[in-house]
């Protein structure tokens, strides 16, 4: 089988880092065994805009081959675009005047309703996909091997979408050992919008509201004192701005969605400051000391 890599950054060099890794594996034969093309040669062939990239990707050992030609996956049974999600449109209209009919595309943007809307029409075979893994950082260099190994993987079919394209796009996604999830476009862009957009917008806001303070002093003394709570809480604002502008452009309603009601809850919790209502205060923190476990676990 030959696998496709458009996009040669963070999230596409982890891809191609994890699945050659796992095409090396005997111990994984089972499971290549149910990928389609060639079943004696698996492929990671990738695609960068530049040269030096492509160069890097071969030498780190996150494609067999790399180009700046999409004509290098003429062969490919799925492509994965991993570019940012301005361009991911125009990559499939590109990769399509290469690719077999047959072939498989998906990407990994990080907003869904608006790509496979776009997308579905262009490619009959395509199924929106998006890994709940990154780090702070972007770009070749901070690929890293097994970034998706334990993490969730959502695929985001409509009613169009082939299930023999979704059932192969699992079976790539198995290899990353990611634990896959499947909801509509919509649905994973509303629950993303509370467990990933929101907080960035909450800790982005935060940093600004302590930049806000007046009193230089205090500024610098808080800023001597910070420790883990406010690094945990400032990590995802103070990440990178590019990834936080495009989760307001592209996921606007249902990020202003859970920030309204963020603002509303601030607001809730403000009255009962201002009227000393302690108990109510309690319970609210009692409230969430309980939910946390249900959305994260602690290492
Ligand atoms: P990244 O590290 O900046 O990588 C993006 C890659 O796309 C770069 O290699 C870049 O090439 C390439 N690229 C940009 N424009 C291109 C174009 N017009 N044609 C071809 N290649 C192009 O970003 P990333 O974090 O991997 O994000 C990629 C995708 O993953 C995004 O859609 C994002 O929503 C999604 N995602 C990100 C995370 C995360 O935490 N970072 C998590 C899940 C999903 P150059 O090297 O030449 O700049």
């Amino acid at each position: 089988m030959d696998v496709g890599i458009v996009g040669l950054g963070l999230i596409g060099g982890s891809l191609g880092l994890s699945l050659r890794h796992a095409f090396q594996q005997v111990s994984d034969g089972q499971r290549l065994a149910e990928l389609p093309g060639r079943t004696d040669r698996h492929r990671v062939l990738g695609v960068g805009r530049r040269e030096e990239v492509c160069r890097a990707a071969v030498a780190l050992g996150a494609t067999d081959e790399a180009s700046t030609e999409m004509s290098l996956l003429s062969s490919a049974d799925i492509v994965f675009v991993c570019t940012p999600l301005a361009v991911i449109v125009s990559i499939v209209e590109q990769l399509a005047q290469y690719l077999s009919s047959e072939a498989v595309i998906t990407d990994v943007g990080s907003v869904k309703q608006s790509v496979v809307a776009a997308v579905s029409p262009m490619w009959s075979n395509f199924v929106g996909g998006h890994p709940m893994a990154g780090t702070a950082d972007s770009g070749l260099e901070a690929a890293q091997l097994g970034l998706f190994a334990g993490r969730p993987y959502v695929l985001t079919p409509i009613a169009t979408t082939p299930p023999r394209a979704v059932a192969l796009v699992s079976a790539v996604v198995n290899l990353l050992e990611s634990r896959l999830y499947q909801c509509s476009p919509e649905d994973h862009d509303r629950a993303v919008a509370w467990i990933s957009h929101l907080p960035v917008f909450v800790s982005a806001g935060l940093i600004s509201a302590c930049l806000g303070e007046t009193d230089r002093q205090i500024v610098r003394l808080a800023a001597s004192i910070a420790s883990s709570g406010f690094r945990d809480t400032s990590r995802v604002g103070g990440g990178n701005p590019e990834l936080g502008l495009m989760m307001a452009t592209y996921n606007r309603d249902a990020l202003l969605r859970s920030l309204y009601a963020y603002r509303q809850e601030c607001d809730r919790l403000i009255v009962a400051l201002e009227q000393e209502d302690w108990r109510t205060i309690a319970t609210t923190l009692q409230q969430t000391h309980q939910a946390r476990p249900t959305f994260v676990a602690d290492p």
